[in-house]
């Protein structure tokens, strides 16, 4: 397995940032892109790791896993020194338990850990299904939660028109940042867990820079809330928004009007990968506001 430690992904995407280029939500998507590059020594310059978990063929004297990954450390790869060997279901349980709190220590993000059976020849009797071993579990650690008060929601247009409900909250600690802000995802969801202004809501983050709000501790509701109304217009132009069938999110259909359309579509064809011109949002606001441009060509 090929993986970015948090060093190298802080390094890239501070490098990004400083650039204006998008950042890398997590180190396993920063890992994989680096691996898309075509230039080697791009590559080399984002000192990406390698770890051995597996070992193919047969050695003789090598009859289990555990002998395998010892054998493939003396020869010099790097096998995660985290193993353990386990007697028992019991010896498993505290493995997994101390690993769901020390797991925050590690170099390296990680989300759980492998269960294999060591023996090879129980390997070969268990065999495989059409799609996995049937010797090896994956164990995945629940991600990192946090209970805070949800102050209020804002609604967001992107340069398409669609509308996403933000979440400000009360700020809080989660994964060792300070969060203000999560994502709300559409109305359905909000509807779903019957998310309302007020109440202390729990959020996670996943693999997302944005963490989100998953669901609403009921027994500590403030009285007297009603469930949240959302929005039926434009909170940037007052359009009557609209929803096609099957899509999650609400859009504005005011195009050509609708100012964060007007903006985002200027800011989209200046963006990097685009015309790469200088010059970010707060010029686009300044120049827009002033009347001066309107659509790309104006610039
Ligand atoms: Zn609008």
């Amino acid at each position: 397995e090929i993986i970015m430690p948090f060093s190298s992904f802080r390094e890239l995407n501070a490098a990004k940032e400083k650039n204006g280029e998008t950042l890398f939500a997590n180190p396993r998507n920063a890992a994989a892109g680096t691996l898309k590059l075509l230039s080697a020594d791009e590559v080399e310059r984002r000192a990406l790791d390698c770890y051995l978990y597996h070992f193919i063929g047969q050695v003789p004297g090598i009859d289990t896993h555990w002998k395998a990954l010892e054998m493939a450390s003396q020869w010099g790869f790097s096998v995660s020194d985290h193993r353990r060997l386990c007697q028992n279901t019991d010896q498993i349980m505290d493995f997994l338990d101390y690993w769901d709190q020390a797991r925050a220590d590690l170099p390296i993000a990680t989300d759980g850990v492998v269960i294999k059976v060591n023996s090879f020849s129980l390997q070969r009797t268990l065999g495989m299904t059409a799609k996995s071993p049937q010797w090896a579990t994956a164990y995945k650690i629940k991600a990192e939660q946090a209970v805070t008060r949800l102050l209020s929601v804002v609604f967001q247009v992107g340069r398409t028109g669609a509308v996403t409900p933000v979440a400000n909250l009360e700020p809080v600690l989660l994964s060792g940042t300070t969060v203000k802000r999560a994502s709300l995802h559409n109305a359905d969801q909000i509807a779903l867990h019957d998310i309302r202004p007020g109440d202390m809501v729990y959020i996670e983050k996943g693999g997302e820079i944005i963490p989100k709000v998953i669901g609403v501790d009921l027994p500590s509701r403030p009285q007297n809330t009603l469930p949240f109304q959302y929005i039926t217009h434009c909170p940037e132009c007052g359009t009557l928004l609209e929803r096609e069938p099957g899509e999650a999110k609400h859009f504005c259909p005011n195009r050509w009007e609708c100012p964060p359309q007007i903006k985002g579509r200027i800011e989209h064809f200046m963006s990097r990968k685009a015309m790469n011109i200088l010059g970010g949002e707060a010029l686009v606001e300044q120049l827009y506001s002033k009347n001066i441009i309107k659509d790309p060509a104006d610039l």
